[in-house]
């Protein structure tokens, strides 16, 4: 098959190297030649270019653009594609996407493959990245059932685990195990930097430790992407702040009425839950909706 990827970087370098490695033919798309070098080099690509037009016969393509740019992108690339084509993004947040994207061509299907790393770029881009991770594709009513089959059919080939829901129903799940951590870790940070006392402060910069690391580790992050999932996923995130500040105000309560049974049995709830969150293996494919 021949695969188009615009935007060569993290994700999609890491596409490309799997894909050439299954021995399709890639076509890459980068905003700088530089890039397109480095994507040529790593064996990310056959061919590489800076121009859209390029990828005019190729069988699919893939939109890895950072998300702010994946709209306009589209709009640009269509003119240029073969009807047959099927177009597909990886972007981390669905709804803004699939609104916009799927009036503009007949053969859109929304994906976003739920693997990454902290850093970004094609120098990052590593095969088997999506191996044993989720992959979401997240069709409509109107979607083409041949353009999720070949998307479907292609995450198989990554090895990923393929899920099925609605670009709502993912942008809801990802606000509680993605978007809504950035935003309590960051606020863990803003709340120690408010400590009144400056020396109090040093203190716990000095003591802080692994405890600090893991729950401050997604909130110290880059400030693109927590920008990114309040900006594009703004309802979802302000509803599960909103969930979240219930289950503060809980506890407060409870420390305030000094009724530790109550909170041993929250704490027993969570120890219980959370291992059905942190699967390091995702469940097998299964169709949300
Ligand atoms: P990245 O490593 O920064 O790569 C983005 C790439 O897009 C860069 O190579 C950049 O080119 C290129 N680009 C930017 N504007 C462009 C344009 N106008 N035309 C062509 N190429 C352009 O970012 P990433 O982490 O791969 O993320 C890409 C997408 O994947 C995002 O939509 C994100 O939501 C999604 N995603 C990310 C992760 C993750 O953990 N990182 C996980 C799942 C999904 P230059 O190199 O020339 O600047």
């Amino acid at each position: 098959m021949k695969i188009g990827i615009v935007g060569l970087g993290l994700i999609g370098g890491s596409l490309g190297l799997d894909f050439r490695t299954l021995g399709h033919e890639v076509w890459g798309v980068a905003r700088r030649a530089t890039t397109c070098e480095a994507a040529i080099a790593c064996g990310a690509v056959d061919v590489a270019s800076t121009e859209l037009q390029s990828l005019r016969s190729v069988d699919v393509v893939f939109l890895c653009t950072p998300i702010h740019m994946i709209a306009a992108i589209a709009a640009d690339l269509i003119p240029h594609l073969t009807p047959t084509t099927v177009l597909t993004d990886v972007g981390s947040v669905k709804g803004a996407i699939v609104d916009a994207l799927s009036p503009l061509w007949p053969n859109f299907v929304g994906g976003h493959p739920m693997a990454g790393k902290s850093a970004v770029g094609i120098a990052v881009a590593e095969p088997q990245l999506f191996a044993h991770r989720a992959y979401v594709i997240t069709p409509t009513d109107q979607t083409s059932p041949a353009a999720v089959a070949l998307l479907t059919d292609l995450a198989h080939s990554l090895h990923a685990h393929v899920f099925t829901c609605s670009p709502a129903e993912h942008d809801r799940a990802v606000a509680w195990i993605s978007h809504l951590p950035v935003m309590v870790s960051g606020s863990l940070i803003q709340a120690c930097l408010r400590e009144p006392e400056a020396a109090v402060r040093q203190l716990a910069q000095q003591f802080a430790s692994s405890g600090f690391r893991d729950t401050s580790r997604v909130g110290g992050g880059h400030p693109e992407l927590g920008v990114m999932m309040a900006r594009y996923n703004r309802d979802e995130v302000l509803r599960s702040l909103q969930g979240y500040q219930q289950a503060l105000q809980h506890i407060t309560t409870l420390i305030e009425q000094e009724d530790w049974a109550a909170i041993a049995e929250v704490l027993a709830t969570n120890h219980a839950a959370r291992p059905e969150f942190i699967r390091s293996t995702p469940a097998p494919d299964i169709a949300a909706s």
